[in-house]
């Protein structure tokens, strides 16, 4: 089956956390979810603590579709954590939902996962040999059967040793004996960021739902940071020594927010940074620049300033569309892209266009764009993407497709162009997209096939499934 935006990677996963005893924390952490949506549409929860017990409430759907006033108004507590999820299809859904919450012998825990383990299914096997049974198929409930496994240590430390045994990409909030807690893996490929609201502390993959819940900025968790957040305040201990930072670019040129900033760097201004390198590396003489919206929008505006083009609205975005649409039928698939977009032929014809996206997948998508672009009577359509071609998969949490599904992966830049019907096609060089970014502490896996983060030979085996499932 078909679903509506597979030509794209699908976002990963949100997490939000919050220590506020006189606050409605149930309710911020649903307004900061919502401002997450983006990264998930497919599942939701939020889990309370009154340092006690937990209350719990998950289901598939958006986040208005899974909470009403009074499910929100129930959930009470001091402290409350949420998460978004997008997984592929597969059975046990609502059970692979989250967050994860256990009884264990030192009492209740709720755990909020981002990110993808890489040796997922050797530790659920060595688990599962000394007894752990699973409820669920995500790598998830892994971390939280290790960390109940070192009960005997305090629960800093068991979080510890948790950490030194998890390889691959983890953003965490966790809830758990009166204290919450952010976790980042040591290369930092997953996003989390800590907020100050009035003296009350919170966490959030992105820094757009701080300003969603009226939390300041305060900085980004460390990789391999251990956050704790209790009634003294927060404290911070370095779990694991930090590799080299390899955060994800996918991040910044498609999954998050434009108005969120990570790692210091702003996801709008990069994009934007990224239109200037391609109009350096691929400058065209033409009459409009245009977005493939909303991702390739700051990255056109950077290409039309720098090269003095207007920039214009030549396809319009149906807001009203969800991204999880189903099509069934080939026929539905055509009329599914042209219910999510819409060339303006008004602003398009007799055009030498420059179309500008973030990514090319699989390449169905973008053929149709081009294909709706010039039947709108644009006389040139240059294709131009602001990532380099993404010809490998991604282990650490992002759902890419399989590799054989990726384009890049089966013909070269001439043979795409083709098949897209461009008149050219120009990708940014990774040496560009470096420049963009200002930095080169990113993970460009999915790119080049050089993965940061050592792979498993179980993992590399097996079919994706069950990783890209795992997600969160
Ligand atoms: S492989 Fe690609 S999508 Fe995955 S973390 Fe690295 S840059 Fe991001």
């Amino acid at each position: 089956m078909f679903r509506f935006g597979e030509d794209k990677p699908k976002e990963e996963c949100g997490v939000f956390g919050i220590y506020a005893p006189d606050q409605e924390v149930a309710r911020l952490t649903y307004y900061g979810l919502y401002a997450l949506q983006h990264r998930g549409q497919e599942s939701a929860g939020i889990a309370t603590s009154d340092g006690r017990g937990i209350m719990l409430h998950k289901g598939m759907g958006l986040v208005s579709e899974v909470f009403s006033d009074s499910i929100v108004e129930g959930l009470k507590g001091k402290m409350a954590i949420g998460h978004v999820r997008y997984s592929t299809t597969g059975s046990s859904l609502l059970a692979n939902a989250q967050p994860l919450v256990v009884h264990y012998q030192k009492g209740m825990m709720a755990l909020a996962h981002n990110g993808n383990l890489t040796n997922a299914l050797e530790l659920r096997e060595e688990l599962g040999k000394n007894g752990a049974v699973f409820q669920t198929t995500i790598d998830s409930e892994v971390i939280i059967n290790l960390i109940t496994r070192y009960r005997r240590d305090s629960l800093e430390d068991a979080l510890v040793k948790t950490m030194m045994d998890l390889r691959g990409a983890y953003a965490l909030v966790i809830l758990a004996e009166d204290k919450l807690f952010g976790i980042r893996d040591p290369h930092g490929v997953r996003p989390l960021c800590i907020g100050l609201m009035g003296d009350h502390y919170c966490l959030a993959s992105e820094s757009c739902a701080l300003d969603t819940v009226g939390a300041v900025f305060v900085r980004d968790v460390e990789p391999g940071e251990i956050i704790v957040i209790d009634e003294d305040g927060l404290h911070s201990r370095q779990g694991l020594t930090k590799t080299a930072h390899t955060a994800c670019a996918f991040e910044y040129i498609y999954f998050a927010r434009p108005d969120s900033t990570m790692d210091q760097l702003n996801v709008s201004e990069s994009r934007r940074q990224m239109g200037i390198e391609l109009a350096r590396e691929c400058p065209i003489e033409a009459d409009l620049v245009i977005a493939v919206p909303d991702s390739g929008t700051a990255s056109a505006l950077g290409y039309a300033t720098a090269l003095g083009i207007p920039f214009g609205e030549g396809l319009i975005k149906n807001r009203y569309v969800g991204r999880t649409f189903i099509q069934p039928t080939q026929a539905m698939r055509e009329v599914g892209v042209r219910l999510k977009l819409n060339a303006n032929t008004s602003v398009l014809k007799d055009k030498r266009v420059v179309m500008i996206d973030d990514s090319i997948v699989r390449g169905t998508t973008s053929s149709k764009l081009v294909e709706m672009v010039k039947n709108a009577g644009a006389k040139e359509v240059h294709f131009l993407i602001s990532s380099p071609p993404v010809a490998y998969p991604c282990y650490y949490g992002i759902d890419t497709a399989e590799r054989e599904k990726l384009i890049a992966n089966q013909l070269d830049i001439e043979g795409i162009r083709k098949f897209v019907g461009a008149d050219s096609l120009h990708y940014i060089s990774e040496e560009g997209l470096l420049r963009a970014l200002g930095t080169s502490d990113v993970c460009l896996a999915c790119f080049n096939g050089v993965y940061p983060i050592p792979l498993s030979s179980l993992n590399q085996s097996k079919n994706n499934f069950e990783l890209r499932n795992s997600c969160g």
